[in-house]
């Protein structure tokens, strides 16, 4: 690897948060250099160690979608190419909710796709351009203190496997993508910062996936089913279709109604649901996979943006910065939302302001992720085994309207429509608060 720094940016990690930030850099620096733990070879998307989340039902909501056409033109088009299904939400549904089913209301879209096929098609549209390379089967072990004070100035890496030869990558900017395990903080630490804060709210929720045999078109009149659980049944399961013709089916368990992974049992928790309608839609139909559980989902942001002092050079997204209950499918969406402001931020530097200007950029990342940070966490401390904050008044009178939202959305157009908009990012949580939703919503009690 070569050693000079200037215009070269190192992105932690090839997830989608680091591919879609080395995306932008490559707009600016002359030379962007993706460090991944895993092998990430050419070919047929394959599932890899760093990204154990993947066998699990991933949905791009439609302001991630926006935002990811907008990056990278055509590609919405090519995700469906690859096998993706664009969702209408609820209409192309069996959905469920905490209230009641969602009935031919509009609302948004997503896409529904694999996470390994997601991860292929953008990695092979990225790194077609030539100064973007990733350097796989290296982990990058801690972050190199630059050449003034107050600098990060490249990252450490070692290569797997036999031998495991370390070396150093200089680099003007790094940006730490790497995920859940993240260990940035503890990097900063050691460079002399103080690590700082992580506020965490754990509503204790565990999935359990497995991959069928799609049936053929026209044998269910809907596309996807989703069972939501509720305070009183705290269980829930939802049915997406994906690439090669398969269905991935991701149950939900709160607390100790975890779903299990012997595949009896995970069919029985199926057919324990609210509603039996995913249970029956599997009856028949051929498991391609055995159950695979996942378990850590705890709300958790590391507050980075409130350091008082902050290197230049260095910033962290995704769900290195901060992770969402998945439940609510917002963590690429926010990942592709950073991306575009970073693009926006550092439109008009040289990649030496960009460092420079670290800060203020790690404080806008952090923006991004507000709004799905107060829907996640204000949802999951409606339930009494969420470890976090107690709920205050405020939050339990919000929680409580949101409920008669919620069921009101159901069957009224305008509201559905207000709330989907909300959900899928679209639009800020207080616009649920206008007189307009606000009379419709007390119509409907
Ligand atoms: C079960 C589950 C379901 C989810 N469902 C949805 C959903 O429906 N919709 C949605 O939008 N989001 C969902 N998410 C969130 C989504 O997976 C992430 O928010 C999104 O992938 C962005 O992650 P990332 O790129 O920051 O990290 P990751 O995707 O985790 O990627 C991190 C990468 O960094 C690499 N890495 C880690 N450490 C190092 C190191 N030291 N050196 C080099 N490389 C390293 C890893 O190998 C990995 O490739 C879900 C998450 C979970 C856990």
């Amino acid at each position: 690897m070569r050693t000079e720094e200037t215009g070269h940016a190192v992105v932690v990690g090839a997830g989608v948060a680091g591919m879609l930030t080395a995306h932008v850099l490559g707009q600016r620096f002359s030379r962007v250099t993706v460090v991944e733990r895993d092998a990430c070879p050419d070919g047929p998307p394959a599932f890899r160690a760093g990204v154990p989340q993947s066998r699990h039902v991933h949905v791009l909501w439609s302001r991630g979608l926006t935002a990811l056409e907008h990056l990278l033109p055509g590609v919405v088009a090519d995700l469906e190419a690859a096998g993706g299904t664009v969702i209408e939400a609820p209409a192309h549904m069996r959905w469920l909710s905490a209230a009641d089913w969602f009935s031919g209301v509009r609302g948004s879209h997503y896409l529904s796709i694999s996470r390994e096929r997601l991860e292929a098609t953008l990695r092979g549209r990225i790194l077609a351009r030539p100064t973007i390379t990733l350097t796989d089967r290296h982990e990058v072990t801690g972050l190199v203190a630059g050449r003034s004070a107050g600098r990060v100035g490249g990252v450490r890496l070692r290569e797997r496997g036999k031998g495991g030869q370390e070396s150093t990558a200089r680099a003007g900017l790094v940006v730490v993508a790497a995920g859940r395990g993240s260990r940035s903080g503890q990097w900063l630490s050691e460079l002399g910062y103080r690590a700082p804060v992580t506020e965490r709210i754990d509503a204790h929720l565990g999935y359990a996936s497995r991959y069928y045999r799609r049936p053929p078109a026209g044998a269910h009149r809907w596309k996807a089913v989703y069972v939501q659980g509720n305070p009183d049944v705290p269980r829930g399961g939802v049915l997406v279709p994906v690439d090669g013709e398969r269905w991935l089916v991701t149950l939900i368990g709160q607390g100790d109604q975890q779903p299990p992974v012997e595949a009896d049992a995970w069919l029985a928790f199926a057919a324990s649901l609210r509603s039996p309608e995913l249970a029956q839609a599997l009856t028949g139909t051929e498991p391609l996979s055995d159950p695979v559980a996942f378990r850590a989902t705890a709300n958790e942001w590391t507050h980075f943006e409130r350091a008082e002092r902050w290197p230049s050079g260095l910033l962290v997204v995704g769900d290195a910065l901060c992770r969402f209950n998945p439940v609510y499918g917002h963590g690429m969406t926010v990942a592709a939302l950073q991306a575009q402001t970073i693009a926006r931020r550092i439109s008009s530097q040289e990649p030496e302001g960009a460092a420079a200007r670290a800060a203020e950029l790690q404080k806008a990342v952090a923006k991004c992720l507000r709004a799905a940070w107060a829907i996640a966490t204000g949802e999951d401390s409606r339930y009494p085994s969420t470890d976090g904050p107690a709920p205050n008044r405020l939050d339990r009178m919000q929680q409580r309207y949101l409920a008669r939202v919620l069921a009101a959305a159901n069957t009224d157009p305008v509201v559905s429509e207000a709330f989907f908009a909300v959900l899928s990012l679209n639009r800020r949580p207080e616009t649920l608060l206008t007189p307009r939703i606000m009379a419709r919503v007390s119509r409907r009690r």
